[in-house]
């Protein structure tokens, strides 16, 4: 320090850097202020009229809350008070492994949380649970998935009471952890293509698994590799008969195979075992191959609720085809799927809530002989991170919706909702497991450099999460069955049929379809107008109707040359964009719902304007199928075009109290470039400077 400074002197080099810091923190804590236009960074020019949002910070988050929040906290504060069960990083994956099941038990038999018990009675509760696990360690959510919703769920689903009965406890407390096997070596989508088989022996009364051939081993099976004692084993099941073909295939059904000893832990005899190694993520889940060499089980380990044997070797069921109990036995399991795509929001929202924080605080360049800008200042950083936060908003109305439907079915077991619900899972899985897993690698890069290292958390958490968009159905095959469903649903309303809940709108735009777009209408380019959810709304679903009218007549066309999977396969594309097309409509059907049911006018006002976000971009994305039909004039898209930017920008000014309504506890957002209370020092730290 020269003499001729003193500590107050605000230009000491030291001083500057203090004020720069507190600054800086004190841009999340109270984000920054509309910013002052610059003829250096035009993308203030919109920024003149814009006026911030004041947006009550404490009445949005309790809007945002889920209703089983405290379940939650209980689940976060109890491995936050257990430094030995926390993860660390660089763990192996032996070690990861057994840290996992000793994650599970203590969250059973310590914190006396037991997810089993909410799996079909209180589904929201259950989906909270894995949620907050997940976001511990997704190993965890996952390992938690498997034993209580994949094997439990599989005995609660397709059993009758003899099976709760036997196996409930055991699953409940950990003692009996078990798999979930379905997916064989050469079939995994395809799973009506299973080659392993179950025979009924009528002289012992057992069933004999079998894998017939290498192709059917069965592959990937969580909790196989090191902890399992159970498997659901899916198998075909086949009935002696008296005929020449000796046996008969009633189809796909499940059984319960013990696959290791309760006591000893011994592989059980007939039954090898081999761990599918180190994977690209997920390593805290043991997975592992199985082959079954004519192991016995008893008749009553068929988990029979569709399908049963008698001790004199005749086949029952209540549904009359193969296909019926296959679509029955299928539509019980879409529990993992709903999980799926609400843990999935769960992660976009940590990853969004690091990028968004790391944004606000970090500073580079800045005109000239002034001070450094935050990085969340320039356009494209705002174009990253803005429509994503908006859409992370829209995604967790819909999965809200999702889970309310889903628990609604598990109660009435209505079979108009078991299979809107089915399409719903489908539908929404896909669409947002494959934005996270885009948005994940988006949130590292938008943090630089510093998104690359480890504790930041972008690396295990892209790495967990990408794997979801393909175990439960992977995404490309799922979205065709919402394109099916939506094809049968058109089918249905020529023939005069009733549309199922989600699908409703369909009846109403397709006839605005049918006529052409208004010409009129598509030069309207007020703010008013482009904001007014009608339009979004009618936008959103003249595009889905349009594409599905045009695809189905493409198939019609096509199937008369190539057959229904030729034209199929012809049409997969569109197909595709039909489905997702569909699903963007729903999802923005319930933000705006979502909008108009808040109660306090200023946390409404904030959710219209990242729900308009939300709905514009989208749009702007897809100007071109708009544009091409004359939907929207050019005029009018150039008006879409500014005022999306305009609405980003707006959305900046409230990002730090948008991403503080989610409220995730700091311990699960806790990277140490974006802390909010120590800001670098805990990331120096952790490299060793003191
Ligand atoms: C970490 C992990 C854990 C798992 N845990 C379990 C478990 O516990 N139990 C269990 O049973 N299974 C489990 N699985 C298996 C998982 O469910 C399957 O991998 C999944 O269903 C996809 O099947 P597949 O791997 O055979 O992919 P494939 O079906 O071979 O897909 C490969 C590609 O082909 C495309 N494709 C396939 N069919 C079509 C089509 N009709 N149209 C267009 N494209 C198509 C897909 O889009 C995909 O891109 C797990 C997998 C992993 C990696």
């Amino acid at each position: 320090m020269s003499s001729s400074q003193t500590v107050e002197d605000e230009s000491h080099p030291s001083i500057t850097a203090v004020n720069r810091r507190i600054q800086r923190l004190s841009l999340h804590l109270t984000p920054l202020p509309p910013l002052q236009p610059s003829p250096q960074l035009h993308m203030l020019a919109c920024a003149k009229a814009a006026n911030k949002l004041e947006v009550d910070r404490a009445s949005l988050q309790c809007y945002m809350r889920g209703k089983n929040r405290e379940l939650q906290e209980k689940v976060i504060n109890f491995f936050e008070s257990k430094p030995d069960l926390q993860t660390p990083v660089g763990i192996s994956m032996e070690e990861h492994r057994e840290l996992c099941m000793r994650q599970i038990v203590a969250l059973v038999r310590d914190a006396k949380i037991r997810p089993f018990r909410y799996v079909v009675d209180d589904p929201a509760k259950y989906f909270a649970i894995t949620e907050a696990v997940g976001s511990i360690d997704v190993s965890l959510g996952i390992k938690v998935g498997v034993q209580f919703s994949l094997w439990g769920g599989s005995v609660l689903n397709l059993g009758t009471k003899k099976h709760r009965d036997k196996y409930f406890d055991g699953i409940d407390n950990v003692d009996y952890p078990g798999c979930f096997a379905m997916t064989e070596l050469h079939h995994g989508s395809n799973v009506q293509g299973l080659q392993t088989t179950a025979t009924f022996d009528p002289i012992t009364d057992e069933f004999i698994i079998d894998t017939p051939n290498d192709g059917a081993i069965k592959w990937w099976i969580g909790n196989a590799a090191v902890h399992g004692k159970f498997a659901t084993v899916f198998a075909k099941l086949m009935l002696p008969t008296h005929d020449s073909k000796k046996v008969s295939d009633m189809g796909v059904h499940a059984f319960i195979v013990p696959i290791r000893d309760l006591k000893t832990h011994q592989t059980l005899p007939g039954i090898e075992i081999q761990d599918c190694g180190h994977k690209i993520g997920l390593n805290g889940v043991d997975n592992g191959a199985l082959r079954f060499r004519s192991v016995r089980i008893p008749r009553d380990n068929l988990l029979n609720r569709f399908g049963d044997v008698s001790r004199d070797g005749k086949y029952t069921s209540s549904l009359p085809t193969i296909n019926k109990r296959f679509a029955a036995m299928l539509g019980e399991l879409v529990g993992g799927r709903v999980g799926l795509a609400y843990s999935s929001v769960g992660f976009l929202k940590i990853s969004v809530t690091i990028a968004v924080r790391y944004s606000l605080l970090r500073q580079q360049f800045g005109p000239p002989q002034q001070p450094e800008v935050s990085i969340l200042d320039y356009q494209s950083q705002q174009h990253k991170l803005m429509p994503m936060l908006a859409s992370t908003y829209a995604f967790h109305f819909a999965a809200q919706y999702l889970v309310e439907k889903y628990s609604e079915m598990k109660k009435t077991h209505d079979e108009q909702l078991v299979a809107d619900v089915h399409a719903l899972s489908a539908g929404l899985k896909s669409y947002i497991t494959s934005y996270t897993a885009k948005s994940l690698s988006t949130c590292r890069e938008a943090c630089g450099g510093h998104g690359y290292a480890a504790v930041n958390r972008f690396g295990s958490l892209r790495n967990d999460h990408d794997i979801f968009q393909t175990f439960e159905g992977d995404n490309t095959v799922l979205l065709q069955q919402v394109a099916a469903d939506l094809l049968k649903q058109y089918k249905d309303k020529f023939q005069g049929g009733t549309l199922s809940v989600t699908w409703n709108y369909l009846r109403e735009s397709m006839n605005t379809y049918l006529s052409q777009p208004n010409p009129i209408t598509a030069r309207w380019e007020s703010t008013d107008h482009l904001r007014d959810p009608k339009f979004q709304l009618d936008a959103f679903r003249y595009r889905t109707s349009r594409l599905l009218q045009s695809v189905a007549a493409r198939l019609r066309k096509h199937s008369k040359t190539l057959g229904s999977f030729g034209a199929w396969n012809r049409c997969l594309n569109h197909l595709l964009t039909l489905a997702e097309s569909h699903i963007e409509s729903v999802i923005l059907a319930r933000f705006i719902e979502a909008v108009q049911n808040c109660p306090d006018a200023s946390s409404q006002a904030a959710l219209k304007l990242v729900c308009d976000l939300y709905a514009l971009d989208r749009i702007w994305n897809d100007i071109g199928t708009y544009r091409n039909v004359d939907y929207v004039a050019p005029n009018k898209a150039k008006a879409i075009h500014k005022l999306t930017e305009y609405l980003c920008f707006q959305v900046r000014n409230i990002a730090g109290e948008l991403i503080d309504a989610f409220d995730i506890p700091e311990s699960v957002t806790r990277a140490p470039i974006a802390m909010q209370s120590e800001a670098y020092s805990q990331y120096t730290h952790h490299v060793g400077f003191q």
